[in-house]
């Protein structure tokens, strides 16, 4: 006997009852970007590892365990991408868009993989939504990126997403902060679980980011001073954070906050939802002013953006009870019996489709008692009812679902008919 096939644990298969719950965030999602001028970029699910081992930093959680890493059959390094900036960053600079300058405003959105053990809201195989600006170098940018985020999850639904933003200064600042840190944990590294006690050596950042409690508060004790920052990044995000106050966009400040990847500088910012669990996180960002020149480019170029998991988006719906959208039921089914009604039935079927309606029916010889209850089950307003009858007569029976009513129509009207009857349910274009 075979043995049972079956999907890789932490990555999911959707089924249509779900797709069109995927379909409708979408949909709002593009329609939301798109009003602030945003287009959708395509980058490949396969890249070098390079890709990733030059931007996201060689002491993060990603590019130590994370990675599915493989050589091709040439001894290639190849990677399924677990995040999409990188791979943003790649194709900016690979399609020459560094040297025309002026505002590129990008979003994708697609799957990522991460070798993780699997739980609720961590996946191997996930969706991110993610929007990329580059040229950007005005605190003004990350606000509307950050109203556009929380426009963009209000308008899915969520009314619960909360906003924590921090400032991680910029390269020059960072190594005084790592001192700042090294200097009060040292102190402390006993009471640091194991890997933050490596930490302190490999990178102290990633201490921050510790979710056990007592490496928490030790943490927090360790950032009360922000001398470490320097007064162009302070006033960077001061000036970001006053134009959401202007833009009515709250926000809590969080000192801890840090992000799984090392490219972030000055702002960085999460949104975390209370329906999640553990995995609180429904997406996060920064500004990442070093990165296109660290991957290549012949200067810097500002940047900010943030990636939104899927996934987690449709949990924090679920937990706030958000309906998803209904299906859309066809305006029509054929019902036919019999095989020249069949045969009428299938070409009835095209003309309606061929006419722009959404039109079901069937084969299988079913009795109209059956087909009519499948219609109902469908949701359909309108049935066409086929058999030896109306195949004589050249003509379609017509029947209103929800008036109980029922009339013969010529077949050579039928289809102007239906297009008419159906043009009022709004259903079809
Ligand atoms: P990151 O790229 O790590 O900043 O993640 C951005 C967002 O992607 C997170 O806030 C999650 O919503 C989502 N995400 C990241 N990793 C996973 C995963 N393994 N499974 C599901 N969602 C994830």
């Amino acid at each position: 006997m075979a043995t049972r096939l079956e999907a890789l644990g932490g990555a999911s298969d959707v089924l249509p009852a779900d797709t069109a719950r995927w379909q409708a965030v979408e949909q709002t999602a593009r329609q939301v970007l798109a009003r602030y001028g945003f287009q959708e970029v395509r980058t490949p699910i396969l890249e070098y590892a390079e890709v990733f081992l030059q931007s996201l930093g060689e002491t993060t959680e990603v590019v130590q365990k994370q990675m599915y890493r493989f050589q091709d059959r040439g001894g290639r390094e190849i990677v399924l991408r677990p995040e999409g900036t990188a791979s943003a960053v790649r194709c900016y600079l690979e399609h020459g868009l560094d040297k025309t300058g002026g505002l590129v405003k990008w979003y994708y959105l697609g799957p990522m993989f991460r070798a993780e053990r699997p739980q609720a809201g961590r996946r191997r195989q996930f969706h991110q939504l993610g929007v990329e600006v580059f040229g950007a170098a005005s605190p003004y940018q990350d606000a509307e990126v950050l109203a556009l985020l929380m426009h963009l999850l209000s308008a899915l639904g969520l009314k619960q997403a909360a906003l924590k933003i921090n400032n991680l200064g910029c390269r020059n600042d960072r190594p005084r902060l790592i001192e700042q840190l090294r200097r009060s944990f040292t102190g402390r590294a006993a009471e640091l679980c194991e890997e933050c006690r490596a930490r302190l050596t490999t990178n102290p950042l990633r201490i921050l980011d510790c979710k056990r409690e007592r490496c928490r508060t030790i943490a927090h004790g360790s950032v009360g001073s922000s001398d470490w920052l320097c007064e162009d990044c302070r006033r960077h995000v001061e000036a970001a954070t006053a134009a959401l106050t202007t833009l009515k966009v709250s926000y809590e400040p969080d000192p801890l906050l840090v992000r799984g990847l090392d490219y972030y500088s000055r702002t960085a910012f999460e949104v975390a939802h209370p329906g999640l669990g553990a995995q609180d996180a429904l997406g996060g960002g920064g500004r990442y002013d070093d990165l296109v020149q660290q991957m290549g480019g012949s200067s810097p170029v500002p940047a900010v953006g943030f990636a939104l998991g899927l996934e987690r988006v449709l949990m924090a719906l679920d937990a706030e009870q958000v309906a998803p959208a209904p299906v859309p039921a066809p305006s029509v089914f054929v019902a036919a019996l019999g095989d020249a009604a069949q045969r009428k039935g299938m070409e009835l079927l095209q003309r309606l489709r061929e006419a722009g309606l959404t039109a079901a029916g069937e084969y299988e010889g079913r009795s109209f008692k059956r087909q009519m209850e499948q219609a109902s089950k469908l949701g359909c307003p309108y049935v066409a009812l086929l058999g030896d009858d109306e195949v004589a007569n050249q003509t379609v029976t017509i029947r209103d679902m929800r008036q109980r009513a029922q009339a013969p129509v010529a077949w050579a009207q039928c289809v102007e008919e239906l297009r008419r009857l159906t043009a009022g349910t709004g259903k079809d274009a």
